[in-house]
């Protein structure tokens, strides 16, 4: 069995369909994050109609997604139903453009939503998701200034001096497909120590295999841990009771 721990079903074109292959490959649980407040609304209802894989929703408004307009309705809905759900996320900042960095409104609504989302983790005790591309450091500091304990940095590609602080903190760092051939994956999670990295797909991301490109769904995350094996170079078992016993520990499930 293996466990998808970043996942986002509810924008998978085949839903039943992706569930029932992600089944049949062995997987046993996916960690469903969100967006934004439709998307919640979604995961909560999905998590409740399938048995199999088992979902555990993750409530969050992604940076990409935080809105003025909406935003206090979506995170009223957040405290609303959080005892609904196993993580918070996926919340965090999202630097990555070149709009957003000249944008200094923008990245403090994104900052004043990442800090709510480390309130709401600290109250209801629950572990976070984080986005963090382009604003690994930002990340980083606002996460060790709430004094959260529980943080999965996901998707890790950034620097390696900032991966050892989070490290150090005792986080988390997951990785995607992308670690079979992305070279900021790949030195990330040769870097990171193999009990802090869980393996996760991004549903429905679009990744490379060779020369072709798929959209990915949850039993993608066989790739992820094959491929994070091949590049750690040890045997692929040890790495799956590994990364497994990871994503228990980290999201209690
Ligand atoms: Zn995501």
């Amino acid at each position: 069995m293996i466990i998808d721990t970043h996942a986002h079903i509810d924008q998978l074109e085949d839903l039943p369909g992706a569930l029932e292959r992600a089944h049949e490959a062995g997987v046993s649980d996916i960690i469903a994050v969100s967006v934004d407040l439709g998307s919640m609304e979604k995961v909560l209802s999905i998590a409740g109609q399938y048995q199999k894989p088992k979902i555990h929703p993750a409530l969050g408004v992604h940076p990409g997604m935080v809105k003025a307009e909406t935003q206090q309705m979506a995170l009223d809905f957040m405290r609303a139903n959080l005892s609904q759900a196993r993580a918070v996320g996926e919340t965090g900042l999202d630097y990555w453009y070149k709009w957003v960095r000249k944008d200094e409104i923008e990245r403090q609504q994104q900052k004043d939503s990442f800090a709510v989302h480390l309130e709401l983790a600290q109250e209801f005790d629950l572990p976070i998701v984080i986005h963090s591309r382009g604003a690994w450091q930002d990340c980083l500091s606002m996460t060790l200034a709430s004094g959260v304990k529980r943080a999965l940095f996901h998707w890790y590609s950034g620097p390696v001096d900032i991966l050892d602080q989070i490290i150090s903190a005792g986080f988390y760092v997951s990785t995607s497909v992308s670690v079979a051939y992305s070279p900021e994956s790949r030195q990330a999670m040769g870097h990171a120590p193999l009990d802090r990295i869980l393996v996760e797909t991004d549903a429905p991301v679009t990744y490379r295999d060779g020369e072709t490109k798929f959209m990915a769904e949850p039993k993608d995350v066989i790739r992820t841990w094959k491929a994070l094996a091949q590049l750690k170079n040890l045997d692929e078992q040890e790495v799956l009771t590994v990364v497994n016993a990871n994503a228990k520990a980290f999201f209690g499930i």
